[in-house]
């Protein structure tokens, strides 16, 4: 019941002649993969950009974060009402970045998920420990803090219609992958969690997983019966990278 999902999140690369070589490699070839959504996530400049040729190929827009405020005086920030107006589908929230980068604590991450949910947003969380925290025996722990952060502070229905996505810190741009197996442990974990709360939700929540996930390490990530597609980072500035990685799942 739970149909695999592929995001590309560019992060803060592109230009408008980059973009438009990338979306050209890109298009023709993943528009054929009916059965699972692909997503670009696009820095806020090029949405735009991105928007206009995605909607013709069936493919989604994603942001990659939003304000936790409505309309107002928030110099530089971008609301989820902006972001529906300008096709989004998809946004991320609480990405590692944003969190170590920009001091997002939990507590801006639930709202900022509220935000994205009440503009009919499909809001993806991500999660993740460090490596000292895996070393520490501590995934588990920060995980649980991550997401019951959120379920406590905006009830269990914030799953429903939102994604989760486990990327593991020491392994975002590192060019280390956790082992299919270790993230399928933490994956099980995550959808025991939210299940202790709502069978129903656990049941229909899609996790991914993201961190290094390549070409030709994706197939076996996504053969996990809790991994249900993944958040790209570098390999989905390649075409030819990232097309494998739609096929793989
Ligand atoms: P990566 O990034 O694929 O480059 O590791 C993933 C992410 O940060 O979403």
């Amino acid at each position: 019941m739970r149909h695999p999902i592929i995001m590309g999140n560019w992060k803060m690369n592109g230009s408008l002649t980059a973009n438009a070589a990338l979306l050209d490699a890109l298009l023709p070839v993943v528009e054929g993969l009916g059965s699972i959504e692909i997503v670009i996530c696009p820095p806020f400049p090029y949405l735009s950009q991105a928007g206009s040729r995605l909607r013709r190929n069936g493919i989604a827009l994603g942001a990659q974060t939003l304000s936790e405020y409505g309309a107002g005086a928030y110099t530089g920030e971008v609301s989820a009402a902006m972001l529906k107006d300008l096709g989004c589908r998809y946004v991320l929230v609480g990405h590692s970045e944003r969190r170590s980068l920009n001091g997002e604590r939990d507590s801006d991450i639930a709202q900022q998920l509220a935000a994205a949910k009440a503009e009919g947003l499909v809001p993806v969380l991500c999660v993740g420990e460090s490596l000292e925290e895996r070393q520490g025996g501590e995934t588990r722990a920060v995980v649980g803090r991550q997401i019951e952060a959120v379920i406590d502070a905006l009830g269990i229905d914030s799953m429903l219609g939102s994604v989760v996505a486990y990327e593991p810190v020491w392994a975002i741009g590192t060019g280390e992958t956790a082992s299919p197996e270790q993230a399928q442990e933490v994956h099980a974990y995550i959808r025991g969690l939210v299940a202790r709360r709502s069978a129903v939700i656990a049941e229909r929540l899609p996790l991914l997983y993201g961190g290094s996930v390549k070409a030709d390490n994706a197939a076996a990530l996504f053969a996990q019966p809790d991994i249900d597609g993944g958040l790209v980072g570098g390999a989905s500035l390649d075409a030819a990278a990232f097309c494998r990685i739609c096929r793989a799942a």
